[in-house]
C-alpha cells in the first residue's frame, strides 16, 4: 500500500493537515483508523478535518459517546453525507460493536473514522486508511498507509 509521512510541529499543524484532508475526503464511503498511544493528536486531527468540512460549534471528542455522528451538507445543498468519529478506548469487548449499531454505520455509505481500532479488533474489517500517530517530543509524527484508490487522500498527508 501507499506510504505518507508528515511532521507535525504544533497542535495548529495538526489541525491544518486535518483541514487540508476536507477536499480529498467529502463524500467518500470507508473506514479510517486512527493509532496512537493517548495524547498523540488523534482527536485533534479529526477536529481539524471536521473544520474543514465546514461543521462549527464544539467538536467533541467521543471519549466517553464512544460516537459522535455529524452530518456533512455537500456542495449540491440537497445531498448529505454521514461522517461518524469513534473512539473505541472504553469499549470493553469487541462484541460491544454491535450495541453501537456498527452494521448500520457500515451500511450508511459515510465514512468512520475510528480511533483505538485495536480495541475493535478482530471483529473490525480492514481499514481503507490508517494513520499511526507517535509522541516526539513537543510535537508529533504521523505515518499513514492507504489503498491505492484512496491516492489522493494520502497525497495530502505526503508532507515531505
Ligand atoms: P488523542 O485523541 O490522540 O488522545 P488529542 O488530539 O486529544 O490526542 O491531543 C492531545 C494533546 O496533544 C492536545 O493538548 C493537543 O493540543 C496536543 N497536540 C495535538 N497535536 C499536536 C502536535 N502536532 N504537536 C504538539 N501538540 C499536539
Ligand atoms: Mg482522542
Amino acid at each position: 500500500p501507499f506510504v505518507a509521512d508528515c511532521y507535525l510541529p504544533n497542535e495548529t499543524a495538526q489541525l491544518e493537515l486535518g483541514r487540508a484532508l476536507a477536499p480529498a475526503l467529502i463524500g467518500r464511503a470507508g473506514l479510517i483508523f486512527l493509532h496512537g498511544d493517548l495524547g498523540a493528536g488523534k482527536t485533534t486531527l479529526v477536529r481539524g478535518l471536521l473544520r474543514g468540512l465546514g461543521v462549527t460549534g464544539t467538536v467533541r471528542s467521543p471519549t466517553y459517546t464512544l460516537i459522535e455522528p455529524y452530518s456533512i451538507q455537500l456542495a449540491d445543498k440537497t445531498t448529505t453525507w454521514p461522517l461518524f468519529h469513534l473512539d473505541l478506548y472504553r469499549l470493553a469487548d469487541p462484541r460491544e460493536l454491535d450495541e453501537l449499531g456498527w452494521r448500520d454505520l457500515r451500511a450508511d455509505g459515510g465514512l468512520l473514522l475510528i480511533e483505538w481500532p485495536e480495541r475493535g479488533a478482530p471483529l473490525l474489517p480492514a481499514a481503507d486508511v490508517s494513520l499511526h500517530l507517535t509522541i516526539t517530543a513537543s510535537a508529533r509524527q504521523l505515518r499513514a498507509s492507504g489503498q491505492p484508490s484512496w491516492a489522493a487522500v494520502m497525497a495530502v498527508m505526503q508532507c515531505f
